[in-house]
């Protein structure tokens, strides 16, 4: 179910697998995806996908100061490349990998389950059946089980692409993370903080946006939308003409699914964004041939096998005790860096990119073994100063008194 990159990516790779799919959606498999996806380059070539980049960044910066002072310095250059789907290529090419695949303009209401089979109940009052079911249909699914947590932290954004009076980054630039808070009063400087995330699109058009990490509730589109214009204006930058609007809005720390349950998930649905980056297209290419191998497999080996065993097979392949454990450990250090005020998280920040560039790119790439991972997390904390030491630990409010 759903049409959007997660369920293109799984759809592919079970046709590869020679299953027999159906795939339902609420709107046509090739209409043109609400979003644009960002991801560094090398995790596309190692896809063997860089082809279907329609913008690729050498020049990439972020600017974190030396979390103490802002002025006058220098950015951080990541000296790895980053780039931007041409969303209708990856669109396109995931479609193509799908064949035939019959698609069913058709809205999902509620999940039965039969025992050997699964029904998809539509708003148009049709119903499906199938052996197993896979919920590709985003984070705001109800249908897939997932404990409660409390309030979900989201990464919220406000974005322009358009001309300027002047260039907002400098020719040919990417900027990951323009963290200099010099437009913001006293005031806004204790409230969470955010971030500009910008491009150059060639051509004189540029993309900049306001985006804070993770927030809950989140940064209202308004707030990031003024930030964005103060932080503009303050270095004397008028936007002349808005081409696009971007309104971005998705959980970070949406808690996994519980697994024992009958109904499959891949995407948004199944928590597969990236708890401390917010990316995930990566993951789907890159976990999607998995799963689609082992509902395959056992299929093959056991004919009979009945939606509940089938889901389970799948769901111990996409969530396996490494990867959940990963995915704990991104959780604690999004929590902590929730609690960080601007200047700390600045330092970190400065700190994280300090790293060997094997390690913050597989960090924010998911593709750290679970061993290396927790390495490079104490580096991180052996690297950091005491502000950030301490935030880690306790988190930065019950930290507060002691820095
Ligand atoms: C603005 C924005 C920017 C992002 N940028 C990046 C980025 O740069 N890089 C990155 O890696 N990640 C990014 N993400 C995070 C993540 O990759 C996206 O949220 C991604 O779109 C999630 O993919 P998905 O296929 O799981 O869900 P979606 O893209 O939300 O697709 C859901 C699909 O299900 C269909 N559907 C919904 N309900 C039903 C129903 N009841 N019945 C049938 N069909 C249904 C929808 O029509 C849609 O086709 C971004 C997210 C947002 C919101």
């Amino acid at each position: 179910m759903g049409a959007g990159p997660a369920a293109l990516c799984i759809v592919a790779e079970l046709v590869e697998q020679g299953l027999t799919v159906k795939a339902l959606a609420a709107h046509a498999p090739n209409q043109p995806w609400p979003n644009t996806y960002g991801i560094w380059a090398e995790e596309v070539e190692s896809l063997g996908m860089a082809s279907l980049l329609g913008h690729r960044w050498s020049n990439t910066v972020s600017y974190f100061g030396n979390g103490v002072d802002i002025e006058g310095l220098a950015p951080v250059q990541h000296q790895f490349d980053y780039g931007l789907f041409d969303q209708e290529a990856l669109q396109g090419a995931l479609l193509l990998r799908c064949g035939d695949v019959s698609w069913l303009i058709e809205t999902a209401k509620k999940i039965r389950f039969l025992g050997s089979k699964t029904e998809v109940v539509c708003t148009s009052g049709n119903v499906y059946r199938a052996r197993v079911v896979i919920d590709a249909i985003g984070h705001k699914s109800t249908f897939i089980r997932r404990p409660n947590h409390g309030p979900v932290a989201q990464q919220a954004a406000y974005g322009v692409v358009g001309r300027f009076t002047s260039p907002p980054v400098e020719n040919g630039q990417f900027v990951l993370m323009d963290f200099r808070p010099d437009h913001l009063s006293d005031s806004e400087l204790e409230e969470p903080p955010s971030f500009l995330y910008a491009m150059d699109f060639g051509k004189g058009v540029f993309f900049v946006e306001e985006t804070s990490l993770a927030c809950a509730p989140p940064l209202s589109w308004n707030n990031l939308r003024r930030r964005l214009y103060a932080r503009l204006s303050n270095r004397g930058i008028q936007v002349k003409e808005v081409l696009h609007e971007e309104h971005c809005l998705f959980p970070m720390n949406l808690p996994l699914p519980d697994r024992n349950q009958s109904l499959l998930a891949f995407g948004g649905s199944a928590s597969m964004v990236h708890p401390a980056s917010g990316y995930m297209v990566g993951a789907l290419l890159r976990r999607a041939p998995t799963l689609a191998k082992q509902l395959a497999k056992a299929i093959a080996i056991e004919p009979a096998l009945d939606s509940e065993a089938l889901a389970k097979k799948g769901w111990q392949v996409l969530w396996t005790p490494e990867l959940v454990q990963r995915h704990r450990l991104y959780q604690f250090g999004l929590e902590r860096l929730m609690s960080f005020d601007e200047s700390r998280l600045r330092n970190f920040f400065a700190t994280f990119f300090r790293l060997p560039r094997e390690d913050w790119s597989g960090f924010l790439a998911n593709t750290l073994p679970l061993s290396r991972l927790v390495l490079v997390m104490l580096r991180l904390f052996a690297m950091s100063n005491w502000k950030v030491r301490i935030g880690m630990v306790l988190g930065a409010s019950k930290s507060k008194d002691q820095t």
